[in-house]
This record gives structure tokens, C-alpha cells and sequence, in this order.
């Protein structure tokens, strides 16, 4: 049988145009819907691999860069319920007092505006309070009250895949002594879950850094800690003081001050989150081109967007004509003689590369593409990228008008 026929023959199951295993459903979004833009939807990708993909842009889209570039450029698209629009979601993020040796856990919003989260800090083997937002610190207490009566259980490992269980500890307090149960579970719900501060952060702040009971953007409980025991201790302390009464010194107004560094540290997989680059490049040209879902030739590229199968792919430079643009994500094809190269530029920033040899679906030279303008909420899609460049270079003041006509691209 053809290559052809095996095509038609997909196509007529209906079947993902990824894994070519499982039914296709119409769930996958073209291009990541927080990144902004119009919503667009594929009807040939799968449940099970739309669910796959999520873990790989959550390390482009929260953990990367890309994260904090959406935060300054107040693109939304994150979930409600939460008390700022557009936080910083995942990185660690810290303002580190140097001359009183305290590390505190602090938020980004909007244009890089940082707030001090609400949290309960140890420091010298003393708890703390620190917040700078009332209605926040009100939550944090109405929650961990809450979960002192009703739960008091922590989420000590997350499972690494799907499906693997939560591994819990429950405590409970006996006269001035805690106890520890160990659980495993399917889901979970009320647990406060425990971070280990991930390695690559410098020595000083390590030395300063203490654990924290803190909230996060979403309204939820998290602790950080250097190591999972360090943040059991820490819960252990907190539930203690809470049932025994004990007072809680407060450095709610502790001010953030303006000649303080606030680190942000990333600690993103750079290969998972060039997959997530390379899926948009593959999902805007099967949009676009329904006819390429099952071709061969994007079977590599998907491969390893799937599984990591080896695949050659890369960042690449800034350049002026393509990458700088007001407000715009592109997703650019061009057609050579080899094949098509894929672009794909986020924030005017990052740009990824890939190509995708023997595929001719256009002249050599010419050129078509995806650009989402995330402040309008709109996609502009061209046929031809003759007409773009044109307007591109009268904006960089690189054409005059009149020249127009004289151009050739
Ligand atoms: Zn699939």
C-alpha cells in the first residue's frame, strides 16, 4: 500500500493526526490560548496527546522566560480566581534582605509590579507573618484554618506520571508531640503540597533561606522548603502553634524595599519546552494546509514532539525584519528548495527554528504565516509574506513609500 492510501485511510478513521492511534477530538487549540490571540481549534489532534502536551507548555508558556515576558506584556489567559491578573506563575521568586539575612517569598504581576506574599516564615527558629495585602492575609488565615481543623495533610512527592499516586503525610498532634502518617493517594484536594527549592540558586540566598507557608496567585497553600523534611518540620511547627494559640509575631508591613534585588530564578526543561515550540509550528501548518495532517514527511518533527525522539531544532538569533514587532507572536514558513523552515517567535523574543526537509508546498522563495496579535485578541494569517515584509520594512522606516514597486523579495 502507498503512502497515499495509508493516508486516506486515517483520515477516514479519523484518527490523530499525532499519535495515529487514538480517535481525534476537537480540543487542541492552534496556537496556546494563554499565550493570547484568537482561539483556534484543530479537529485531528486526540484527547490523550492534547493532555500530553500540557506538561510541555507549562514549561514554556510558566516556567521559561516566555512566563515572564506574558506577565510584563499583561497577556491574559490565565484562570480567575486569583488576586492579580497576569502573576508571574511558576519561577522562584525572591526578595533577599541582605543585611537582616531574610529571604521572602514574593509575586510579579502585570509589568513586573512585585507584592509580598502572604506567608508564615521561620526565621531563627521563630514564626513569622508577612504580608502585603489584607484581603489576601485574611484568605490565608480563613484557609489555613480550615485545613488545621478539617485535613492537615501535605503532599510530600507529586507523581511524575500519570498514573502514579500523590504520596501524603497526614499530622496529628498529641499533647506537645506530632505524628506523622504516611499515605498514598489517587487525587488530591485539601493538601497543602510541598516544594523543594530546585538547585541553581546562589550560595547567599541559600545560607539566608529559611522555609515558608505561603499563598500563591491561585489561592492555594504551598510550602517551600529546602527539602521535603525541612518543609514537614515547618507544618508540624505551624499546626502547633495554631492548636496551642501561641502568639505569631507579625512583619506585615515589612516594606519591599526598592534597592533590594528581587531574584527570579527559572528552572524550566529546555528541551520539553522547544516540543512546545515545535507543536505550534506543526499545528499552525496542519491548519492551514488540513491536507499535511498524515504526511510523512512531519513525522519526525511529531516524533519528537511525542517522545524526544531525536530531531533538529533550535533557538535562534533576533532579526530585525522578522522577530521585532509591536504586540505579535509569528509563526512563519518559508519555502526553500530543501524543504520548508519553520519560525516560530514569541514576544518579539524567543525564536525557534526547525525545518522540514522535502516538504514543498510553495515556490522556492516564497513565504506564508501565522501572526497573533496579543494586545487585539486577533490572528492575521498570510497567504503570501511578500505583502507583510512590505508593510514591515515601511514601519522600520527601511522603505520609503514610494519605493514600493522596486522591491523584490
Ligand atoms: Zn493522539
Amino acid at each position: 500500500m502507498t503512502d497515499s492510501d495509508n493516508d486516506i485511510k486515517r483520515q477516514i478513521a479519523n484518527l490523530c493526526c499525532y499519535c495515529n492511534t487514538n480517535p481525534s477530538a476537537k480540543s487542541e487549540h492552534v496556537f496556546p490560548a494563554s499565550l493570547g490571540g484568537e482561539a483556534l481549534y484543530m479537529d485531528c489532534v486526540c484527547d490523550k496527546c492534547n493532555n500530553d502536551f500540557s506538561p510541555l507548555e507549562i514549561e514554556l508558556i510558566q516556567k521559561s522566560p516566555v512566563g515572564m515576558m506574558k506577565s510584563v506584556a499583561e497577556v491574559s489567559g490565565y484562570k480567575k480566581k486569583q488576586y492579580w491578573s497576569n502573576p508571574i506563575k511558576y519561577p522562584e521568586i525572591f526578595m533577599h534582605d541582605h543585611k537582616e539575612h531574610i529571604v521572602l517569598e514574593v509575586g510579579l504581576h502585570g509589568k513586573f509590579r512585585p507584592h509580598l506574599r502572604t506567608q508564615i516564615i521561620k526565621i531563627k527558629e521563630e514564626i513569622h507573618t508577612a504580608s502585603s495585602l489584607k484581603e489576601e492575609a485574611t484568605e490565608f488565615a480563613n484557609l489555613l484554618h480550615e485545613w488545621v481543623k478539617h485535613h492537615r495533610t501535605v503532599c510530600t512527592r507529586l507523581p511524575s506520571n500519570k498514573n502514579d499516586n500523590f504520596d501524603v503525610v497526614k499530622i496529628d498532634i498529641q499533647g506537645n508531640s506530632s505524628l506523622r502518617h504516611n499515605e498514598i493517594k489517587k487525587k488530591i484536594k485539601n493538601e497543602i503540597v510541598i516544594y523543594a527549592l530546585t538547585d541553581g540558586q546562589e550560595e547567599n540566598l541559600l545560607n539566608d533561606f529559611e522555609p515558608r507557608l505561603f499563598i500563591d496567585d491561585r489561592k492555594r497553600l504551598l510550602i517551600r522548603a529546602r527539602n521535603i523534611e525541612e518543609g514537614l518540620q515547618l507544618i508540624e511547627t505551624i499546626v502547633k502553634v495554631i492548636y496551642n494559640k501561641q502568639p505569631i509575631t507579625s512583619i506585615e508591613n515589612y516594606v519591599l524595599p526598592s534597592s533590594e534585588w528581587i531574584k527570579i530564578h527559572f528552572g524550566f526543561d529546555v528541551i520539553k519546552a522547544q516540543r512546545a515550540l515545535m507543536k505550534i509550528g506543526l499545528n499552525v501548518l496542519m491548519y492551514y494546509y488540513p491536507e499535511l495532517k498524515y504526511d510523512p514527511r512531519l513525522s519526525n518533527a511529531k516524533q519528537y514532539v511525542l517522545n524526544e525522539t531525536p530531531f533538529n531544532g533550535g533557538l535562534a538569533d533576533r532579526n530585525e525584519i522578522f522577530d521585532k514587532s509591536d504586540s505579535t507572536h509569528q509563526v512563519f514558513f518559508m519555502q526553500h528548495a530543501e524543504g520548508v523552515m519553520v519560525r516560530i517567535c514569541l514576544f518579539s523574543y524567543i525564536t525557534y527554528l526547525f525545518a522540514l526537509p522535502g516538504l514543498m508546498i510553495k515556490k522556492p522563495g516564497e513565504a506564508f504565516g501565522l501572526i497573533v496579535d496579543y494586545e487585539k485578541k486577533k490572528n492575521m494569517y498570510f497567504q503570501n509574506l511578500e505583502e507583510w515584509a512590505i508593510s514591515r520594512m515601511q514601519q522600520l522606516g527601511w522603505l520609503a513609500d514610494s519605493e514600493q514597486d522596486e522591491i523584490i523579495i
